[in-house]
């Protein structure tokens, strides 16, 4: 569950390797109960940003606020021990010849609480994770996927204020990567518990969020929640990062203020209906540029014409079937653009149109 309080609070946080400007001055909240994870490319800051978060690196800049105290500026640092956060790092695996028992226990032991306590809260866990049962083996007798909830078991343990996540399911092979995704986010909402989820997998990204944070070259394109980020791109970045896109390059030939959409002019055939913010439809006048983010799911093959929005002829350059639907490359006035169909019900040589709601001007 989400309240209104913040959580994590980063002002302005800034680090810097050199020229490298690897977190670039953001800010971000996070509400108590939240998920919510930072997706970009290599080389982001996605990971820089998360081990400040930890304690383990010093900001050059800005603020981190953990509960509405300030953990980290560049001048003071609590160390990663007194944040009390829970980590699951990629290179931070269990313990080889520790039982999953003393793997889970560490913590507790380290502050040495009662025994009777520390098993409580450590069977607790084990549960949450789903291993009941497994405390006495040892890591080399667990499956992949079992030893990464013997880390995560590990992590939440000690009731930490947080848990961060840095591509905690990279390791994993396809098949159980996509099977703990749904298992990490039963356990957040069962939980309740805030989390940072680092990863460059848009899809672990999608279906673990409450909301997303798309960041490029140490800054934040959007934040938003997985379905805005998807059909409601703020920029080309966004656009092109998260799933499959048409970029349809126009110019405004007139705009319906009150329902937030833009005539577009373009190449492909007559001008189309797009939506957009509010704020910038409001800005855009008569002859202005702009990108629409067409995504596969906006373009309809020969269907009825979608609202307003004319039809445009195209050939089908390529069909690939994926099982549950078909991958099309059309070709419209010699540019590529892809779409999905759940059937291949047509010929070579189809009229497409573009959804108006679905076609998404960018700022
Ligand atoms: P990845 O997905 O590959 O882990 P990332 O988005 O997590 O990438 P960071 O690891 O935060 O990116 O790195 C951001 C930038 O800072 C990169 O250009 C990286 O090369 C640089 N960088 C990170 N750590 C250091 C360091 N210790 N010394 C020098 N440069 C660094």
């Amino acid at each position: 569950m989400v309240d209104g309080s913040s959580k994590l609070e980063l002002r302005k946080l800034a680090k810097y390797f050199g020229d490298v400007r690897a977190v670039d001055g953001i800010d971000l909240k996070i509400a108590t109960g939240e998920s919510v994870v930072l997706l970009g490319p290599s080389g982001c800051g996605k990971t820089t940003t998360l081990r400040s978060v930890a304690g383990f690196i010093q900001p050059d800049g800005g603020e981190i606020l953990l509960d509405g105290n300030v953990i980290a500026t560049d001048t003071n640092m609590l160390p990663p021990e007194k944040r009390n956060l829970g980590m699951v790092f990629q290179n931070y695996a269990v313990w080889p010849h520790r039982t999953v028992f003393q793997n889970v226990s560490y913590a507790l032991v380290i502050k040495k609480r009662p025994k009777q306590e520390i098993s409580d809260r450590v069977y607790r866990a084990l549960e949450l994770v789903q291993l009941s049962g497994l405390q006495d083996r040892y890591p080399g007798e667990l499956s992949g996927g079992q030893q990464q909830r013997v880390a995560l078991a590990r992590a939440i343990v000690a009731e930490p204020a947080m848990l961060l996540l840095d591509e905690p399911l990279s390791n994993l092979d396809a098949g159980l990567r996509e099977e703990m995704r749904f298992e990490l986010k039963e356990l957040q909402e069962r939980i309740e518990m805030t989390t940072l989820y680092v990863t460059h997998d848009q899809e672990e990204a999608l279906v673990l969020a409450d909301r997303i944070v798309v960041m490029s070259n140490g800054k934040i394109e959007q934040v938003a929640a997985p379905t805005d980020i998807y059909l409601r791109p703020a920029t080309q970045f966004v656009a092109d990062f998260v799933g499959i896109n048409n970029i349809i390059e126009g110019k405004v030939e007139d705009t319906d203020q009150t329902g937030g959409r833009v005539r577009v002019s373009q190449e492909y055939g007559d001008p189309f209906w797009a939506s957009g913010p509010k704020d910038v439809v409001a800005g855009l006048s008569k002859g202005a540029g702009v990108s629409v983010s067409v995504r596969p799911e906006a373009i309809r093959v020969n269907g009825a014409a979608e609202d307003d929005n004319p039809s445009i002829n195209a050939r089908v350059k390529a069909s690939a079937f994926l099982g549950n639907r078909f991958d099309l490359r059309l070709d419209i006035k010699g540019r590529e653009f892809r779409c999905q169909v759940p059937q291949m019900d047509f010929g070579d040589e189809v009229n497409v149109n573009i959804n108006p709601e679905l076609a998404w001007v960018i700022a």
